[in-house]
């Protein structure tokens, strides 16, 4: 019953270190977030020691009266937030999500439709060496190279030649909005499923700032820690119909005992994310990375070859195209990350440089939104990373600006 600390002060010494790390830069991955201290609690609360297997009211373990009550409250606040007819809320991650819906609705070598990875899709979008590109025939569709939009003709195009049995849209890296009934007019026309993919901008369509792709979706995955907030794992939504196959494709097919510490975990995160608050939380997200876009694009930027992927965000990241910077993707990393500001290098459509280098940058704003950050304080981000991408930054007046920041919205005081 003794403390870390006491246990094994290496690893709470890591821990010390990382908290330290996350108070004093700023954290601009897109796919990150700060969760709050309850849903910390949550995660960190006995619940980790019960074993669960099955559902709520129907378990293949004794005990389960509490655990039941909290998969419950996250099961139905999952679908009150989202309007889903069914929730699965014990996938332990996003892509055990994703791969559960194909698990459950598709057969070896069936044809599916993708977003390329190369043009911001996910590795579980069908990547070559990820199970979905293995098992299944996934055919990439792109961005157009005009204007960085997702290409509905290619998709059209594709669908009517491969007859997929199912289109999946949703994103990592894209700065726009989906049309989702423009994909559900497509699947219809061939008679394929749906499925959208909502990782990243969950928190967007919970705050009414991005549509929401339940209504047009037979299946709609998400992560619920990036935008949402929450803990690091994954949810499936859908229509009744499909429940049943749904649930016994996460388990028993791909998972064991669910995690009913992260699950509790989740029952917070979504009952904050039905408030005012995280509204206006997800409201300063968007105009934060619009103001970086807005910034990104201005004249000295142009300059320096820097530019912003379909010139400017309707979400909450920027995608950075250094195809004409002297920095490469991996260089500005770098020197962000010299400066305190943690962001990750990002290939572009077409990137003429190696994966591990590559030409862009994608920079997200939920963090700092949850870390207070107002637009002022974006603009003055902006500004930071905007000069830092100029040739001979003046790094240490840069990084000084950023630790300002970084004082002016202190991160979990109290732990
Ligand atoms: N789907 C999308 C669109 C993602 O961006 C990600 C993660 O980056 C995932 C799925 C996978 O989530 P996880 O890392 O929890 O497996």
């Amino acid at each position: 019953y003794d403390p870390l600390s006491a246990v094994d002060p290496e690893v709470a010494e890591a821990v010390r270190s990382e908290l330290r790390r996350q108070q004093s830069t700023l954290e601009m991955i897109a796919s990150e977030n700060f969760a709050p201290v309850s849903v910390l609690e949550a995660q960190g609360s006995v619940l980790t020691n019960k074993y669960a297997e099955g559902y709520p009211g129907r378990r293949y373990y004794g005990g389960c009266e509490y655990v039941d009550v909290a998969e419950q409250l996250a099961i139905d606040r999952a679908r009150e937030l989202f309007g889903a007819e069914h929730a699965n809320v014990q996938p332990h991650s996003g892509a055990q999500a994703n791969t559960a819906v194909y698990f459950a609705l598709l057969e070896h070598g069936d044809t599916v439709l993708g977003l390329d990875l190369a043009h911001g899709g996910h590795l579980t979008h069908g990547m070559r060496i990820n199970y979905s590109g293995k098992t299944l025939n996934f055919v990439p569709y792109h961005v157009r190279a005009t204007d960085g939009r997702v290409d509905m003709d290619e998709v059209a195009a594709l669908a009517v030649e491969h007859r997929p049995k199912m289109i999946v849209a949703g994103w990592s890296a894209y700065p726009r909005q989906l049309d989702f009934a423009e994909f559900r007019r497509i699947a219809d026309s061939v008679d394929a499923l749906l499925m959208v993919d909502m990782a990243h901008f969950a928190g967007l369509v919970a705050a009414g700032l991005h549509p929401s792709p339940v209504p047009h979706a037979d299946i709609v995955t998400t992560t619920t820690h990036k935008t949402l907030g929450g803990p690091r794992g994954g949810m499936i939504l859908c229509r009744q119909e499909y429940a049943k196959k749904i649930n016994s494709a996460v388990f028993p097919g791909m998972q064991g005992g669910p995690l009913e510490h992260v699950i509790a975990a989740k029952a917070v995160a979504l009952k904050i994310a039905a408030s005012e608050e995280f509204r206006e939380r997800q409201a300063r997200t968007v105009e934060g990375a619009r103001l970086l876009a807005e910034r990104l694009t201005g004249e000295d930027c142009a300059k320096a070859g820097v530019r912003v992927l379909t010139g400017g965000t309707d979400v909450h990241l920027v995608l950075v195209d250094l195809v004409d910077s002297e920095l490469t993707g991996r260089d500005a990393e770098d020197l962000l990350h010299s400066i305190g500001i943690t962001v990750n290098r990002n290939a572009v459509p077409n990137d003429p440089r190696p994966p591990m280098v590559t030409s862009g940058l994608r920079v997200g704003t939920p963090a700092l939104a949850t870390r207070g950050f107002t637009a002022e304080d974006f603009a003055e981000v902006a500004d930071v990373i905007a000069l830092a991408l100029q040739p001979e930054p003046d790094t240490t007046a840069l990084a000084a600006r950023v630790r300002a920041l970084a004082d002016r919205h202190p991160l979990y005081p109290d732990l």
